[in-house]
C-alpha cells in the first residue's frame, strides 16, 4: 500500500489571481510555431540523425482516426462528422499507404513498444476494419509482446458494446480510455452527446472483465448548464467506478477559433467563479478518493503506471497528454496528426483532401514542423520536468559550455521571482521546485521559459487555466 501524499493545494483566491490564457505545452515549440519550411526532407534527416545517435530504439506510435458519428458541440478535435462508412474505408486504404512510406523511412520492421488509437473516434472503424489496420501495422512494425507493450484506444461509450469492447482486448489493446465528460442529461443534451450512466458503466465493466490493464475517463468542466451542485454526483459516480486514471478538463469556449461551439449558448455556460468552484471541488473529491494530481488535468490511482513513473523521474509528457516511455520517438499516423521524433516536430496535412493527394504523389504528408535548435532543446527539457516532475534542476541541463543558469537565464529568473512571490514556486539559482499550491497554475511557470512568447506574444488562441 502507498502511503498517500498531498499532491496539489487548492488555492482559489490564486487561481483566481494567475488564471491567464497560455499553452497547455503538449511540445515545446507549440504548434502554432510550426513552419511550412519543415517537410519530408527534414523530417527523414531527424530519422537518419536519431538512427546514427543510438540505433533503431523501440518507439511509439500514433495513428488517428478523424471520423465521428454525431458532433459534440464543445470539441475542438480535428474530426469529420459522417455517417459515410465508405469514407473510412476509403481513409484506411490512405493510411495503409502512409505506413508504407514511414516503414520504409524508419527502417524494416521497426520496434513499437507503444500505440495509441485517438481520433476523432477510433471506434467509428469496424471490427473488421480494426482487423485489417492493425494487421498492416503488424506487418510493418514489430510490436512488443502484450505485457511489456502499452496499447491504448479512445472509446467512446455510445458506439460500443461490452462484446465490442471484449473484441478490442483481443485485438491488443491493453489500455482504454473512455469519454464521458459529465452525466448531468440536461448537459448532455446542451452539448449533443447523450450517454446514460448505465451504458458507460457497461462498457467500464467490460473493459474491467476483458482484462484491459489501465481503464482511464475523462470529463470536462465548464460546459453549459453545470454548476458545482451537479457536478459533485457526476464526480461520486466516477470515483464509485474506480477507473485507474481520470482526467479532468477544462472546457475553454473558443468559438471564433472551432465552429462547433457555436451550437453552444454562451449564456448557459457557469461563469468563472463557478468554474473555479468546480475546480475546486475536483481536487477536493479525487485526492479524498485516494487519486493523486500528476499534473495539468490528470489523476491516477499510486499504483498506476503515470504514479509510479512521475515518483521515479520518469514520466513524460506529448500530445496525448503524459506518457511512462521514457522520450520514445513518436511516429504519428493521419490526418494532421504530429510526430516528435529527435530534434523535430512534423506535422500531417490537416484536411483529408490534402493528405491523400500527398500520398497520390508518393509522398509523405507532412505539411509543415520544425526542427529544434539548441535553446529549443533545452526549453522543452525544462517544461517538460516542470510539467511531469514540479521541479527543475539547472546542473543537470545541457547548457553551453561555461554559462552559467544564472546567466543563461537571467530574465527567466526574473519572472520566476514574481511568481514565487505569489507562493507558487521556491526558485533558486540552481534550481526551482513548484510548491503544491503552484501546480494547478503550471503552465504560467512555464511560460516563463517560453522564448516565443516573450519574444512576440500571440496568446489570443491559447485558453485559459480555468
Ligand atoms: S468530442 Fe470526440 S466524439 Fe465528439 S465530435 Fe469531437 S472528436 Fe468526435
Amino acid at each position: 500500500m502507498i502511503p498517500l501524499m498531498p499532491s496539489v493545494e487548492f488555492d482559489a483566491a490564486l487561481v483566481r489571481k494567475l488564471n491567464q490564457m497560455g499553452p497547455r505545452y503538449t511540445s515545446y515549440p507549440t504548434a502554432d510555431r510550426f513552419s511550412a519550411g519543415f517537410g519530408a526532407p527534414q523530417y527523414q534527416a531527424a530519422v537518419a540523425r536519431l538512427d546514427a545517435a543510438g540505433g533503431q530504439a523501440p518507439f511509439s506510435l500514433y495513428v488517428h482516426i478523424p471520423f465521428c458519428e454525431s458532433l459534440c458541440y464543445y470539441c475542438g478535435c480535428n474530426k469529420i462528422i459522417t455517417q459515410d462508412r465508405g469514407k473510412s474505408a476509403e481513409y484506411l486504404r490512405y493510411l495503409g499507404r502512409e505506413m508504407a512510406l514511414q516503414a520504409a523511412v524508419l527502417g524494416a520492421r521497426r520496434k513499437v513498444d507503444q500505440l495509441h488509437f485517438g481520433g476523432g473516434t477510433p471506434t467509428y472503424l469496424s471490427d473488421a476494419q480494426m482487423d485489417g489496420l492493425l494487421a498492416q501495422l503488424r506487418a510493418c512494425f514489430d510490436f512488443a509482446p502484450d505485457e511489456e507493450g502499452e496499447f491504448s484506444i479512445e472509446v467512446d461509450p455510445r458506439t460500443v458494446t461490452p462484446a465490442r469492447i471484449a473484441t478490442l482486448r483481443r485485438q491488443g489493446f491493453n489500455r482504454i480510455s473512455l469519454g464521458i465528460q459529465d452525466f448531468v442529461p440536461a448537459v448532455q443534451q446542451a452539448v449533443n452527446r447523450i450517454q446514460s450512466h448505465q451504458q458507460t458503466m457497461e462498457v467500464l465493466q467490460a473493459a474491467r472483465d476483458s482484462g484491459f490493464r489501465s481503464i482511464s475517463v475523462d470529463l470536462i468542466y465548464g460546459l453549459p448548464l453545470q454548476s458545482v451542485a451537479s457536478f459533485g454526483p457526476t464526480l461520486d459516480k466516477v470515483v464509485a467506478a474506480r477507473p485507474d486514471r481520470i482526467a479532468v478538463y477544462n472546457y475553454a469556449h473558443m468559438p471564433q477559433l472551432f465552429k462547433a461551439q457555436r451550437l453552444i449558448q454562451a449564456g448557459d455556460l457557469p461563469d468563472p467563479e463557478a468554474k473555479l468552484g468546480m475546480l475546486g471541488l475536483c481536487i477536493e473529491r479525487l485526492t479524498a478518493a485516494g487519486y493523486v494530481y500528476i499534473g495539468m488535468d490528470h489523476f491516477a490511482l499510486p499504483d498506476d503506471d503515470l504514479a509510479r513513473s512521475q515518483r521515479q523521474g520518469r514520466l513524460q509528457r506529448n500530445f496525448q497528454g503524459y506518457s511512462t516511455h521514457a522520450e520514445a520517438p513518436l511516429v504519428a499516423l493521419g490526418v494532421s496528426a504530429i510526430s516528435a521524433v529527435g530534434n523535430t516536430y512534423a506535422q500531417n496535412e490537416k484536411t483529408l483532401g490534402d493528405y491523400y493527394a500527398r500520398l497520390d504523389a508518393g509522398e509523405l504528408p507532412i505539411a509543415r514542423g520544425i526542427t529544434l535548435n539548441d535553446d529549443d532543446l533545452l526549453r522543452r527539457q525544462v517544461i517538460s520536468r516542470l510539467m511531469c516532475d514540479f521541479i527543475v534542476d539547472y546542473d543537470r541541463l545541457p547548457l553551453p559550455g561555461g554559462v552559467a543558469p544564472q546567466t543563461y537565464f537571467a530574465a527567466e529568473l526574473q519572472r520566476l521571482k514574481v511568481l514565487e512571490d505569489d507562493g507558487l514556486l521556491c526558485a533558486g539559482s540552481r534550481g526551482s521546485r513548484v510548491r503544491m499550491r503552484g501546480r494547478l497554475l503550471i503552465r504560467n511557470i512555464c511560460m516563463a521559459f517560453d522564448r516565443y512568447l516573450h519574444d512576440g506574444p500571440q496568446l489570443a488562441r491559447y485558453s485559459r487555466t480555468i
